[in-house]
C-alpha cells in the first residue's frame, strides 16, 4: 500500500521517467549569513551538511567553477551510476533567489542551457522573494520545470523565533499567497521542520492544513536535528533541550500525511545528519536506513493514507 503521494511518481508524471538532480552551487548567501538579518545563519543550519558546500565560498556571486562547468561535471557519473538521462539542475545550498532579478536569469539560464537538464530546483527563504524575482520564475517555469523549495520550516512564530530565521509566519504565508497569484506555473514545495522544543502539539496538523489552501505542489519534511557548529549546539550544551524519539517524530509525520490533500507530494520524510560523529541529537538522525525503515513500518502498522482527515 502507498502511504503517501512520492515526489518520484510526480516527477514521473511530467517527465515520463525517472529524472536527477544535480547539485549546483549559486555561490549566494543569506540574509542570516550576510549580516542583513544575522551573521551566524539560522539556529539550525549546519551548510556542511549540504553536498552543495564542498569547494565553494559562499556570499560570492563567482564560485570557484561555473553553473556549466558544476553540470558538466556532475552528470557523467549520474549517467552511468543510475543511466540517468533527464536532470534537473538543483541550487540547493543558502538562498538561490537572494540577488537581483538580471543576475539569477543568467544564473538560472546558465544551468537551462546544458544539454539533457529539463529543468530547475530553486531553494530559497519566504522573504527573499522580491516581485522582481517572482516575475522571472513565472517566465522560466513557463518555458521548463521550476520547483521551488521554499524554506518556510514553520508556521508557527515561537518556533520560527527559536530557530533564528528571521521572519515570522505571516511573511511565508504572504510569500506563497504572492506564489500562487504571480507565478502559478511554479512548482512549489514547502520544507518544514518538525519536532522544535517549540512546537504545539498540532503543529503538524495545522502546518498540513495551511499547505492544503496555499497552491503549493509538494512538501518536503525534516526533523530537528542538533548539528555541531550550530547555534542550536551551543544552547543544547548549555541547557539541553528534548527533541523528538523516532517514534514521537512518527506520530507527527502520520498527522502530517493524513491531514496533507492527496493531490500534494511529498519529497521526503525524514533527514540523516550527512557526517553521523556531528550530530549531538537526536541518536536515530546519526543513521542512513534505520529511520527511513522505521517510519516506513510505523506508517504500515498505522495503516497510514495520505488525506484521510483532509
Ligand atoms: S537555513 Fe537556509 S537561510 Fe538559514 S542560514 Fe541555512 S541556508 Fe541560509
Amino acid at each position: 500500500m502507498e502511504h503517501y503521494f512520492p515526489y518520484s511518481r510526480y516527477l514521473k508524471n511530467i517527465f515520463g521517467g525517472k529524472t536527477y538532480k544535480i547539485v549546483v552551487t549559486s555561490g549566494l548567501s543569506c540574509p542570516t549569513r550576510d549580516n542583513s538579518i544575522a551573521s551566524g545563519g539560522c539556529a539550525f543550519c549546519d551548510v556542511r551538511a549540504s553536498s552543495s558546500f564542498f569547494g565553494f565560498g559562499f556570499g560570492q556571486k563567482n564560485p570557484a567553477r561555473t553553473v556549466a562547468e558544476q553540470i558538466k561535471s556532475g552528470m557523467p557519473a549520474m549517467r552511468e551510476r543510475f543511466g540517468a538521462k533527464k536532470f534537473l539542475a538543483y541550487f540547493q545550498s543558502y538562498t538561490n533567489t537572494y540577488a537581483d532579478a538580471a543576475f539569477l536569469r543568467e544564473l538560472y539560464q546558465a544551468a537551462l542551457n546544458q544539454p539533457g537538464i529539463e529543468g530547475l530546483c530553486i531553494s530559497t527563504r519566504p522573504d527573499c522573494l522580491p516581485d522582481p524575482v517572482l516575475e522571472l520564475l513565472e517566465e522560466l517555469a513557463n518555458r521548463a520545470y521550476l520547483s521551488l523549495e521554499l524554506g518556510v520550516q514553520s508556521f508557527e512564530d515561537e518556533t520560527l523565533q527559536w530557530l533564528g530565521r528571521g521572519h515570522d509566519s505571516e511573511c511565508a504565508k504572504r510569500a506563497l499567497e504572492r506564489l500562487r497569484l504571480r507565478a502559478p506555473h511554479v512548482h512549489v514545495c514547502v520544507h518544514l521542520i518538525l519536532g522544535a522544543p517549540t512546537d504545539s502539539p498540532d503543529a503538524a496538523t495545522k502546518a498540513a492544513r495551511l499547505i492544503n489552501s496555499s497552491g503549493a505542489r509538494g512538501a518536503k519534511l525534516h526533523q530537528l536535528m542538533v548539528l555541531e557548529g550550530t547555534e542550536l549546539a551551543r544552547r543544547w550544551r548549555e541547557n539541553p533541550f528534548p527533541t523528538l524519539s523516532i517514534d514521537q517524530y512518527a506520530d507527527a509525520v502520520i498527522e502530517f500525511i493524513e491531514t496533507l490533500s492527496p493531490g500534494i507530494y511529498i519529497e521526503r520524510l525524514c533527514a540523516t545528519a550527512t557526517r553521523a560523529e556531528e550530530c549531538l541529537a537526536p541518536d536515530w538522525s546519526r543513521t542512513r536506513w534505520t529511520p527511513h525503515n522505521r517510519l516506513r513500518e510505523i506508517l504500515a502498522a498505522r495503516s497510514c493514507r495520505q488525506g484521510t482527515k483532509a
